[in-house]
């Protein structure tokens, strides 16, 4: 069967999805080219925002289309819709004819084979499941993702995840240095260490910060990452491992939420505003060079002006270099869904608009900041304007734009900054 796997969500699902295609392939089954070309169709799906889960059911129903002219075309959904519609999805006609949730990939394959399997919606949850043994079949060709844990056990009083993905469980250190090294065997060369909060890992005796430490240790390694970091979990053994690991990349990923100490609170965060700022004064202090991003969410159930106001300032003191900025989206099931004193989706919008047109004007800033300086470059691939042109990243996790050939990409460049927008370095 000839499958292709289309991915909505963070970098969960793309390794997710990485899994699923080597199950697939192992099972004997071929990547599709494109999806017209396609006997199955896999949508893996996210269910952290309402607008998320639309945009999937949207382009679910636009493939019916497909099913009328061959109706031997499967389509199966996988991941957190999944595991939260369930068997709901195929109620809605939409077409769909699998639904596995995000602890039964494992079974996909086995059920395709079957002409005709006994069910057609597989949503348990396991919370020991890691999928032991399973190595991805990367999709890009120089920026590996490996999973080191999966789950949440936090409970953010807005967020479906720890509903839909379960409790928190690190996989095997000995299977994430093997997959590592593996990967480094094929040509990666920049690796990014997932789990929906990294910070809390613990197998094996070891927990996140002893990780890296052996990972940084893997010669053909150049670039080492981790995304998501928690605050309340950044310990200062973290932050000095950071410091001493020389293939650990000045840039951390972590999510505010908000400046205000009540909503911080009542958001179920497990910190306030003054350590959130004191966290951040000491990764600089640690790491001078180090680059910050943060995800910001507005509009919160029962945020006044001045809490939101209060956001505004502490991204005015940290002066992210990006933020990712949500305005609240009530999930069915999460404790903030209840709260009675909801915010209009009017005055979500605007503070959105507040808080993203602040967050350029210093993302702006940031990269200018950079015009004259020397910076190092993972050349992954052509730029998406030229193929005069390539284009990677920094170790700070900005993309940089330059003249050059396809010899470069895969290849470490030294450039020059000499112009930058707010999403990108031109460099000579
Ligand atoms: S840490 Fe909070 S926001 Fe992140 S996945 Fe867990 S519950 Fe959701």
């Amino acid at each position: 069967m000839r499958f292709f796997v289309e991915t909505y969500g963070c970098q969960m699902n793309v390794a997710d999805s990485e899994m699923v295609t080597s199950m697939l392939i192992q099972a004997g089954h071929t990547p599709a080219t494109n999806i017209d070309d396609a006997q199955l169709i896999v949508f893996n799906t996210c269910s952290v925002r309402e607008h998320a889960e639309q945009r999937v059911l949207g382009r679910i129903a636009n493939e019916k289309h497909r099913k009328q002219q061959n109706p031997d075309l499967k389509i199966a959904v996988v991941g957190c819709m999944a595991q939260r519609m369930g068997k709901r999805l195929m109620e809605l006609e939409s077409g769909v004819d699998f639904v596995f949730g995000v602890d039964q990939y494992d079974k996909l394959a086995e059920i395709l084979a079957n002409d005709s399997p006994i069910q057609n919606h597989w949503t348990e949850m396991d919370n020991e499941q890691v999928y032991h043994g399973i190595l991805p079949t990367r999709l890009n060709r120089h920026c590996g993702f490996v999973t080191v844990m999966r789950g949440c056990d936090n409970f953010c009083s807005y967020c479906i995840v720890p509903y839909v993905r379960g409790r928190e469980r690190s996989r095997p250190a000995s299977d994430i240095v093997k997959e590592v090294e593996e990967a480094t065997l094929e040509g990666f060369r920049d690796i990014t260490l997932l789990g929906q909060n990294v910070n809390s890992y613990q197998n094996e005796g070891m927990d996140f910060a002893s990780l890296l430490r052996e990972l940084n240790q893997i010669d053909p390694l150049w670039r080492l990452r981790f995304v998501t970091s928690h605050p309340k979990d950044l310990s200062d053994n973290l932050i000095q491992t950071m410091a001493d690991c020389d293939k650990i990349c000045e840039h951390i990923h972590l999510p505010m939420q908000s400046g205000d100490d009540d909503v911080l609170f009542r958001m179920n965060r497990g910190y306030g505003s003054r350590h959130y700022y004191d966290l951040i004064t000491r990764l600089r202090t640690a790491i001078p060079d180090i680059a910050l991003t943060t995800d910001v969410l507005v509009g919160f159930p029962g945020e006044t002006e001045r809490q939101f106001e209060n956001t505004l300032e502490l991204m005015r003191q940290i002066q992210f270099d990006y933020a990712f900025c949500f305005k609240y989206s009530p999930r069915e099931g999460t404790a903030a869904a209840k709260s009675t004193d909801q915010i209009p989706e009017e005055l979500r919008l605007e503070r959105l608009q507040k808080t993203i047109d602040l967050q350029r004007e210093i993302t702006l800033h940031k990269f200018r900041s950079q015009i004259g300086k020397r910076v190092e470059v993972y050349v992954e691939d052509f730029s998406r304007k030229s193929h005069e042109q390539v284009s990677g990243k920094t170790r700070d996790f900005k993309i940089a734009v330059l003249s050059g050939t396809s010899d470069q990409i895969g290849s470490l460049v030294e450039a020059k900054v000499i112009d930058a927008t707010a999403g990108t370095l031109i460099c000579l």
